[in-house]
């Protein structure tokens, strides 16, 4: 990848999860270089199918570019940070991330956010007050 291009992304990001919110500087994992719809599916390299994604999000997504929603079931696309605006489709509820939309929903579930073990990190990392909502 160019480095301009991929510098431009990091800092776009702000060094942060552009799906579940977590800042670089507070995992241990190396977040990464999503394509928002991957190469598999014809996505191109370019800054308008690129995000940063954490280790987390990204194992759990894989290729993947839709979800069912866990209300009716229905298939629907995951978030685009590139499109969506994330206060429009996810709320905070403590450590808990919660789905306002079907995409929000379907991405939620098909990207690990809120498994046990992704909460209770965040939820230790707010009450030490260095995970800031
Ligand atoms: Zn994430």
């Amino acid at each position: 990848m160019d480095p301009a291009l991929r510098e431009l992304v990091w800092q776009r990001a702000n060094g942060a999860c552009e799906y579940c919110r977590l800042p670089q500087d507070l995992d241990v994992f190396p977040f990464q270089i999503d394509h928002i719809i991957a190469e598999k599916h014809h996505g191109p390299t370019t800054s308008e199918n690129l995000c940063v994604s954490c280790f987390h999000c990204n194992v759990h997504k894989g290729s993947n570019i839709a979800g069912l929603d866990p209300v009716d079931g229905r298939i629907v696309r995951l978030f685009d940070p590139r499109i969506d605006i994330w206060r429009e489709h996810f709320a905070w509820a403590g450590a808990e991330i919660i789905g306002l939309t079907s995409v929000a929903r379907a991405t939620i579930d098909v990207l690990g956010i809120n498994l046990p073990e992704r909460r209770d990190h965040r939820r230790l990392l707010m009450e030490a007050g260095s995970f800031r909502t």
